[in-house]
């Protein structure tokens, strides 16, 4: 007999040669496949080593707001009101390992504002600072299960690979679910037709919402059918949900009690502009929206965000910890070279973000369409200063057309 077809895994008892390669340890082997399902039985029991979500400290709703503040312009209503309930959130959940008994419950949150005004940044900047797991899903995907489109798990799909599988660290992480307003029910009477993308999402999310025990597909749902599902419960993740909700402000002018025929009398009649009314919003409104009542109900904190005005645009450009010009600057320094925005060149770029109303997304095409030359000559040239004057950003802004920018 050889050396090799004498060895035997302890664990399954098959010879080096039949199992390929063993470890050896002080008294025995093992062989690969013994390791990986090990390892797997490791996982089940979520026994693995955890990752790196832990959450150690808490920082105050203050902290929070701080923190916002360097990434985020404005929005300081939306800015309070998170910073509250994640902070409510995150000791919701160290209260609940002290095994108190006063049950704390959660609270979702919901927050409603024109595109590009900042929903999804304020999200994933709390989740930043938080370290938890933390993923983006946009609602428009989602459909039933058995429909084309994804099924409603696969948001926690999501969070499970963010998440890197460690399932506790999953269990306490955030979902932002984007475009909620896009499930909205379509039209006030149930459709004779199956809504499978509208109110039997919101069904489906409503599971998520409330806390249960969901089985996760943890590669994502229908390409691999055999594929052993893992169970994930919801009780302690934050859903974040965002919308547009276009239009939302007459159904909160017809709540007001205002007789508004057109758009422009709201603002006549009531004296209010458009941002003002968003102010006003209550649960109600998301309803008459198309929400039902069972998704509003379990998205407790409402918040809005304010269109960004002029200065916000401005600011965005500049103030944040990594705002687009710094970025650029940034890009330029590592050539060695020293970039400068003239004032007026900045001017510029907020009025063609206001002229296409592009908002806050489109200052970064704008801002790529100007530096884009600049980009492809600057590294090989020997000068070490490159300055943006309006002049310029305007000219390089109408060589491209405004179809280009999204
Ligand atoms: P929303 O989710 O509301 O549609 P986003 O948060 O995705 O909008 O914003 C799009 C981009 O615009 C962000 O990545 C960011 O660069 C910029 N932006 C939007 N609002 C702000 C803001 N209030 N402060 C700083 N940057 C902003």
């Amino acid at each position: 007999m050889t050396e090799k077809s004498k060895r035997r895994c302890s664990f399954c008892g098959r010879t080096e040669n039949e199992a390929g390669m063993l470890i050896s340890g002080m008294s025995g082997y093992i062989c690969t496949s013994c390791v990986e399902q090990a390892h797997e039985i490791l996982r089940e029991e979520n026994l693995l080593a955890k990752s790196d979500f832990e959450l150690k400290e808490l920082p105050k709703p203050q902290e929070i707001k701080a923190f916002l503040d360097n990434y985020v312009i404005g929005q300081d209503e939306a800015k309070r009101v998170l910073a509250v309930s994640v902070y409510n959130h995150y000791k919701r959940l160290m209260q609940h390992d002290s095994g108190d008994d006063v049950e704390i419950e959660k609270s979702n949150i919901i927050m409603v504002g024109s595109t590009g005004t900042g929903k999804t940044l304020l999200a994933r900047t709390i989740a930043r600072l938080l370290k938890v797991p933390f993923t983006i899903v946009d609602a428009t995907v989602l459909t039933e299960a058995g429909y084309v489109g994804e099924d409603i798990e696969s948001l926690l799909t999501r969070l499970l690979q963010a998440a890197d599988y460690d399932v506790e660290a999953a269990e306490r992480g955030i979902v932002f679910i984007d475009e909620i307003d896009k499930i909205a029910r379509k039209g006030d009477n149930p459709s004779i037709t199956r809504d499978v993308s509208g109110e039997g999402v919101q069904q489906g999310l409503l599971k998520l919402l409330e806390g249960s025990v969901v089985n996760v597909p943890p590669q994502g749902g229908r390409k691999h059918p055999e594929q052993k599902m893992i169970p994930v419960n919801t009780r302690n993740i934050l859903f974040i949900c965002g919308g547009a909700f276009d239009g939302i402000e007459k159904k909160i002018a017809q709540r007001l009690n205002t007789h508004v025929v057109g758009y422009n009398s709201v603002q006549n009649n009531m004296n209010i502009d458009k941002n003002d009314l968003m102010k006003y919003v209550l649960p109600q409104d998301l309803r008459s929206f198309g929400l039902i009542p069972e998704i509003v109900g379990r998205l407790p904190i409402l918040t809005f965000l304010k269109p960004l005005d002029r200065t916000a645009l401005r600011n965005i450009l500049t103030e944040p910890k990594n705002s687009i010009i710094k970025q650029y600057i940034k890009l330029m320094e590592m050539d060695g070279i020293t970039l400068t925005f003239d004032d007026d060149a900045l001017e510029y770029i907020v009025d063609k973000a206001l002229e296409y109303k592009l908002g806050a997304r489109g200052l970064r095409s704008i801002v790529e369409s100007i530096m884009m030359d600049k980009m492809f000559e600057m590294p090989s040239t020997e000068k070490k200063s490159c300055s943006i004057t309006k002049e310029y950003a305007d000219a390089q802004f109408s060589k491209c057309t405004p179809e280009g920018l999204s």
